[in-house]
């Protein structure tokens, strides 16, 4: 369970994120769908433990992990990440990528977890080639496999697949859904393409300059949007 309580976030005078709150319940994906520079990733660096807040509060499964006096950090947060330029590790093979986040646990373990996770993103098999072996889709999802490892309480997914051709990006997004909901995690998915969040969430969160204008669902934000803003930016992007 996620919780953003009126959240303030600032680079100097700059207050990018406004009185910021959003709730997720366990297993549910939310997006985040906003224009450019409304400050969609800034609130996945402050949830992930990255910034400090300026007043607010965000909590994890009931515990605070940020306030205005405390930031836990990341590596505390049992949060998985797959971000648009969070390169696969060049060097190790597709098997050790996805078995980097396992390192307390036995080799034995470590393999078992490593081709369950092969399986479900649809790579069974090739744990053994290497990241430039692969298409961009499939280094997206060996991304996602090693986000998911550890079992995070918390997916954060930043524009996942942005840098993806259109047809490939639609296709991959709904596989990406059924993933996350075959493992029962929550998830956050940030992006400024309407069909990705559609296809994706559950929940959305429409950003404009920092704030949510309407957090909805899919349904109630293209048939009963809360203002201008959203019937514009839903209406643009159909
Ligand atoms: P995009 O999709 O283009 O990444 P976004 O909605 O994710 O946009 P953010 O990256 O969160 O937006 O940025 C929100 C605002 O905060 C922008 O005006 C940006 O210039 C500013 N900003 C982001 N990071 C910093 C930083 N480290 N220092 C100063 N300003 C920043």
């Amino acid at each position: 369970h996620l919780q953003l309580n009126d959240i303030d976030l600032a680079f100097g005078d700059h207050l990018v994120v406004r009185q910021l709150s959003l709730q997720l319940d366990r297993g549910r994906i939310g997006c985040l769908l906003g224009p450019s520079g409304c400050g969609k990733t800034t609130v996945l660096r402050c949830i992930a433990g990255f910034e400090r807040l300026r007043a607010g509060e965000i909590s994890l499964d009931g515990s605070i992990v940020s306030s205005v006096a405390y930031t836990q950090p990341p590596e505390r947060r049992r949060i998985g990440m797959v971000f648009q330029d969070y390169a696969l590790f060049p060097h190790l093979s597709v098997a050790e990528n996805i078995a980097f986040g396992l390192r307390g646990e036995s080799a034995a373990a470590r393999r078992t977890r490593v081709d369950e996770l092969l399986g479900l993103v649809g790579l069974g098999g090739q744990g053994g080639k290497y990241p430039h072996e692969m298409s961009g889709g499939q280094q997206q999802r060996v991304a996602l496999a090693r986000a998911l490892a550890p079992r995070p309480s918390l997916l954060l997914l930043d524009e996942p697949f942005s840098n993806l051709d259109v047809e490939l990006r639609e296709r991959l997004s709904y596989e990406v859904r059924d993933i996350i909901k075959a493992t029962r995690t929550t998830a956050i998915l940030v992006t400024h393409d309407q069909h990705e969040a559609f296809a994706v969430a559950d929940e959305i969160g429409i950003m404009h300059e920092g704030r949510i204008q309407q957090w909805d669902t899919p349904y109630n934000l293209y048939h009963r949007p809360a203002n201008r803003f959203v019937a514009d930016f839903i209406g643009q992007g159909s």
